[in-house]
C-alpha cells in the first residue's frame, strides 16, 4: 500500500456497522451539505481531520467536505457560498458562525492551501490554466485540475487524513490503510516521504502538528527525512508559516509542539535566534520563560480563554531579545530603549522566516520595553503605570517572568497587590514604600551613566 503504483487502487470501504461514525458526531451545517450535494446527484463525503478525529474519539475542530461538484456548480446549490482561494477554488459555506469548507476532488499533486492572505470576503480570481509546474527543487507550485475521488487521495499528506466518509450509504473509504494506522496511531505520508516533502516543506511542520495533537508515533520512513530536508523550510513564504505557527502553538499542546520543532532541528527554521540562545543556554531563565509561556497559554485554550500570538512571540524571542539588548543598556540607554530597539532588531531578522504582523509586533515591542518600569514603585508614577493601556498584558509577562525565575517574586507580587487597593491605600504605599533592593525610596531612580560598570538591564537578568 501507499505506493505509486497501487494509485488505481480500489479503495477498502469500511461498512458503517464496521466503524464508529455516527451522523449524531457530524456537524448540522456539515450534514446538510452533504445531504444537498448528494440529493442534487453528487458524490459527497467529509474527510480529513474531521473523520479522523472521530475515529479516535476526539470532537473535530472542522469539518471539510470533498465532492465530485465543481465549485461553480456548489455554489448553485448553496446561496450563502463564496468561492476562496487564488491558486485553487474551495467553496465555503456558510452558516451562522459556521463555515463548511467544500473542495472538488483534485487530480493529482499538492493541494496548495489558499494563500494566507486569502480572507472570506475576497471573491476568488478566474482559475489559472490547467497544468503542473514544479520549481527546480520538484516544489509543486500550482495545480489546478479537478478529477475523481480515487485521484483526489494521492495528494493528501498522512494516510489518517485521507479517510473519506461517504454520505450515501456511510462507509468510509479508505485507499491507504489509514483505518489501520489511526487504530495503531501511526502518522505516515502517503507515497515516498522525500518526495511528498520536497513538494510541499511545510508537510514537515503538519507531521509535527499532528505529532503533537494527536499523540500518534511517526513511522520511521515519515520520520527519517525531517531533520534532513528540514532547511527546505526556508523557501516557504513568512506568511505561510505565520499560519502554521498558528497552528501549531495556539491550540492548546504548544509545550509539546516547541519540544518536537526542536527534536527535530525544524525550530531553528523557524525562530533562528531563539534556536541559538537556546543552544548557548538550554536551562537558562529564557528556556523556562518559554516553558512557562507555552504552559501557560495551553492551559488558556483548555480553559477556553482568549489566547494571541503576541503573547506567545514575546516569550520565544526573549532571550535574543535581552541579548541585543544588552550592549545597548552598558552603552548607557535607558532600558526601555534599549530593549525597544533591541526588539526592532530581532523583528526584522525574524520576519524572514515567520512573518510577525504589525499588529502583533507593536504591542509586544511595547510590553517588553515597559518590564523595567515595574522596577519603579514610587510616585505617582508608579500608580499612573496601572492606567497605562498595555498594563495588563505587560504584567501577565512579569508574572511569567516571575514564574521563570527571572524576576524578584516581590516585585511580582507589589503589582499584585496594589491593583487591589483602594485609591487612598494606593498612594500611601507608592509615598512608603521601599524600592526594589531594600533602600529607602528614590534609590531605584536611575541616572545615564556612559561607559562605567557593568550594568544589567532590568529585564533581562538570569
Ligand atoms: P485539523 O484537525 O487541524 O483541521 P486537518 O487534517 O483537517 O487537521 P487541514 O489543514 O484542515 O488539516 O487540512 C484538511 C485536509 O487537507 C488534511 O486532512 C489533508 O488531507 C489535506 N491537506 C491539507 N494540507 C495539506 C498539505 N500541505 N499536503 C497534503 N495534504 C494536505
Ligand atoms: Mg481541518
Amino acid at each position: 500500500m501507499n505506493q505509486p503504483n497501487d494509485r488505481d487502487s480500489t479503495p477498502v470501504i469500511v461498512a458503517r456497522a464496521d466503524h464508529p461514525i455516527s451522523r449524531s458526531m457530524i456537524s448540522g451545517s456539515a450534514l446538510k451539505v452533504l445531504y444537498r450535494l448528494k440529493d442534487a446527484g453528487y458524490q459527497a463525503f467529509l474527510v480529513g481531520g474531521c473523520v479522523r478525529d472521530i475515529v479516535i474519539g476526539m470532537e473535530p475542530k472542522d469539518f471539510d467536505v470533498a465532492t465530485n461538484a465543481s465549485p461553480e456548480e456548489v455554489r448553485r446549490l448553496f446561496r450563502n457560498c463564496r468561492l476562496i482561494g487564488r491558486r485553487f477554488r474551495l467553496a465555503h459555506v456558510r452558516f451562522g458562525h459556521d463555515i463548511v469548507e467544500v473542495a472538488t476532488f483534485r487530480a493529482a499533486g499538492d493541494p496548495i492551501e489558499p494563500d494566507a492572505d486569502d480572507t472570506d470576503d475576497e471573491p476568488a480570481p478566474e482559475p489559472r490554466s490547467d497544468d503542473r509546474v514544479h520549481d527546480d527543487g520538484g516544489r509543486l507550485l500550482r495545480d489546478n485540475r479537478y478529477g475523481t475521488v480515487d485521484q483526489d487521495v494521492w495528494r493528501r499528506d498522512f494516510t489518517c487524513n485521507a479517510l473519506y466518509y461517504n454520505i450515501e450509504d456511510f462507509s468510509i473509504w479508505d485507499y491507504v490503510g489509514g483505518v489501520a494506522d489511526v487504530k495503531s496511531r501511526t502518522l505516515r505520508l502517503i507515497g515516498d516521504p522525500e518526495t511528498r516533502y520536497r513538494e510541499d516543506p511545510v508537510r514537515m511542520l503538519r507531521a509535527v502538528r499532528f505529532q503533537a495533537k494527536l499523540a500518534f508515533t511517526l513511522h520511521e520512513g515519515t520520520r527519517e527525512p525531517i531533520a534532513r530536508l528540514a532547511s527546505l523550510l526556508d523557501q516557504i513564504p513568512p506568511a505561510r508559516l505565520l499560519d502554521e505557527f498558528q497552528k501549531l502553538f495556539l491550540a492548546g499542546f504548544g509545550q509539546r509542539a516547541f519540544d518536537l520543532l526542536a527534536e527535530h532541528r525544524l525550530l531553528e527554521h523557524l525562530f533562528p535566534a531563539t534556536a541559538a540562545y537556546l543552544a548557548q543556554e538550554p536551562d537558562g531563565m529564557a528556556a523556562r520563560l518559554i516553558r512557562a509561556g507555552l504552559a501557560n497559554t495551553d492551559r488558556r485554550v483548555a480553559e477556553d480563554r482568549a489566547v494571541t500570538p503576541m503573547f506567545l512571540f514575546a516569550v520565544l524571542l526573549f532571550g535574543p531579545v535581552s541579548a541585543a539588548a544588552q550592549p545597548r543598556f552598558e552603552g548607557g540607554s535607558h532600558a526601555g530603549q534599549a530593549i525597544a530597539e533591541a526588539v526592532d532588531q530581532v523583528v526584522s531578522e525574524q520576519n524572514r522566516r515567520i512573518g510577525i504582523p504589525k499588529r502583533f509586533s507593536i504591542p509586544m515591542r511595547e510590553i517588553l520595553a515597559l518590564q523595567p518600569r515595574f522596577h519603579r514603585r514610587e510616585g505617582r508614577r508608579a500608580l499612573a503605570f496601572i492606567s497605562h493601556p498595555r498594563f495588563r498584558a505587560a504584567y501577565d509577562f512579569l508574572l511569567l517572568r516571575v514564574e521563570a525565575g527571572g524576576e524578584d517574586p516581590a516585585i511580582g507580587q507589589w503589582w499584585t497587590e496594589i491593583q487591589e487597593l483602594p485609591s487612598e491605600q494606593q498612594l500611601q504605599r507608592v509615598g512608603t514604600e521601599t524600592g526594589p533592593a531594600g533602600q529607602p525610596e528614590g534609590a531605584g531612580r536611575r541616572r545615564r551613566r556612559r561607559g562605567g560598570r557593568r550594568r544589567r538591564a532590568p529585564a533581562t537578568e538570569d
